[in-house]
């Protein structure tokens, strides 16, 4: 049967059918079908009309949505974790760690639903102003347009739909192509709830009616993640909207002389570098390391990689499965025989077997190759020796992306140091760039992104402050 998409909270079906394959072996996931444009219109102008009356529900009704999806996706997470692997082949194991990020994003949206308010702020602290107070309040900017990846196909909507209901504010999700089952099963939860009926939909559309979406004025809200050119393109075509970009990265990780667990910053570099396949966008990808431990570092990180279990997402045991599909997997095939033909060192992997990409890692690439310069979003690590940490950090900086960056240092004033220098969103100190803790404000600067995303970081960002001035106190 083919699992029904989300109209205004209600579940609705139609004749343009989609079969999603897994890119391991094209196994049926199962089956959906587009929104038709009656249906988008129906659940456009559903946001549009709900939009002031859910501004003003009361926090624990929306608290008490967001606690029942956030129980609800603990109590499937077999069966949740199963089918994210199932439709986007992510090994079972990170898919399982990807429910339970969702489970805290929606439980601790809950919990910011009930604290989020505003401030009090004294004006008589300039004479023209004696006598008057302010209420900074924070209301909704109205119905968000919610785009998101294939990637985290599950957590990353859950960064879209918790804070937008969370505030008050209408949410339409547009999932990627290539995995909507999955935030089609989040609709079933959300359906579960008291939530009125207009405040969420989850739409299956093609990019063009997507494009359609993000120019409509009823949505002055658009939130995406997802890559530079598709997010750049969004904001060029409606500038005068409210624009959150979480685009993509090549993040960097330095490691400094002084670091004492050297097998463990390798162990961590190489799973960082190569879970979900290396598709994410703080996926360890440059790695800088002090020449007096580097030889030791790189001998460990491909000892660590080659451990890898390569094989079928559904397998517990599986750490690394296939790309997205085929073409991705080409893709980074010829980036890393782009490098290799200019003079980089094959350290072990480099290998492709349909969507699969063996873990690579790459050492001697020299400037201008593309596994450095551009995003990978696949399996591939880079190894660069360095002779000072301020080299490293120029390396870092040297890109034209910026999310986050990692330093393995047990130098409290180096880490200070990085915060200050390094063009990233977040620095991780004693770890790598690829974690992230879904309370904690989350973007990049430069071609990484505009806004932070993070619960509360986005529940500010869907609201803007109103303010009411009382006079003669
Ligand atoms: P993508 O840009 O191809 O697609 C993202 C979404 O945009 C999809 O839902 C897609 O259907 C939609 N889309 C495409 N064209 C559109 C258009 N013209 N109008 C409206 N929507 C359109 O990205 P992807 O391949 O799904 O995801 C990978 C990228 O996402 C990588 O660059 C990765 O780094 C980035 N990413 C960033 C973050 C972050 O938080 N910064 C997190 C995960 C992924």
């Amino acid at each position: 049967m083919s699992t029904p998409y989300w109209v205004a909270g209600r579940p609705v079906t139609s004749d343009d059918v989609v079969e999603v394959r897994s890119p391991h072996d094209g196994a049926l996931a199962g089956t959906t079908s587009q929104a038709t444009a009656a249906d988008v219109e129906r659940a456009v102008a559903a946001a549009d009309a709900v939009a002031a009356e859910f501004a003003l529900t009361p926090a624990h009704v929306r608290a008490a949505a967001l606690d029942h999806v956030s129980r609800r996706l603990a109590e499937r997470i077999t069966e949740v974790a199963a089918l994210i692997s199932a439709e986007s082949g992510k090994p079972v194991k990170w898919a399982t760690v990807e429910v339970n990020r969702a489970i805290a994003t929606f439980r601790w949206a809950a919990e910011e639903a009930r604290r989020f308010s505003g401030e009090l702020q004294r004006l008589d602290t300039e004479p023209a102003s004696d006598g008057r107070l302010a209420l900074v309040r924070r209301v909704s900017r109205g119905p968000v347009l919610g785009i998101a990846p294939f990637n985290f196909p599950l957590n990353l909507v859950a960064h879209k739909v918790a804070p937008a209901l969370a505030v008050g504010a209408p949410i339409i999700v547009k999932p990627a192509p290539a995995t909507p089952l999955i935030s089609l099963l989040l609709g079933e939860l959300l359906a579960e709830t008291d939530l009125p009926e207009g405040s969420w939909s989850v739409l299956p559309v093609p990019n063009e009616v997507a494009s359609e979406l993000v120019a409509d004025p009823r949505l002055p809200v658009v939130s995406f993640t997802g890559s530079g050119p598709v997010g750049f393109a969004i904001l060029e075509r409606v500038p005068r909207k409210h624009v959150t970009l979480e685009l993509g990265g090549n993040a960097a990780v330095v490691v400094a002389p002084d670091w004492s667990d050297l097998d463990w910053a390798a162990e961590r570099i190489a799973t960082f570098s190569m879970y979900q396949a290396g598709q994410s966008c703080i996926s360890v990808q440059r790695v800088f390391v002090h020449r007096d431990v580097y030889q030791r570092v790189a001998d460990a990180v491909v000892e660590n990689v080659r451990k890898l279990g390569l094989g079928e997402p559904s397998d517990p045991a599986t750490d690394v499965g296939p790309l997205i599909n085929e073409a991705a997997a080409r893709r980074v095939e010829t980036w890393v025989r782009e490098a290799v033909d200019a003079g980089a060192t094959l350290l072990t992997g480099g290998t492709r077997d349909g969507a699969t990409v063996t873990p690579t890692v790459l050492a001697d690439v020299p400037a201008g190759c593309k596994v450095v310069d551009e995003e990978v979003f696949g399996p591939v690590v880079v190894l660069d020796v360095v002779d000072s940490v301020e080299e490293a950090f120029g390396k870092v900086n040297s890109s034209r992306f910026g999310l986050q960056a990692g330093l393995f240092t047990h130098d409290v004033r180096l880490a200070f140091k990085a915060s200050a220098r390094l063009e990233v969103g977040g620095v991780i100190v004693g770890d790598v760039p690829s974690f992230r803790a879904d309370q904690m404000p989350y973007g990049g600067v430069k071609e990484s992104g505009i806004g932070r995303e993070g619960v509360r970081s986005a529940m500010a960002d869907l609201t803007e402050e109103k303010v009411l001035v009382l006079t003669g106190l």
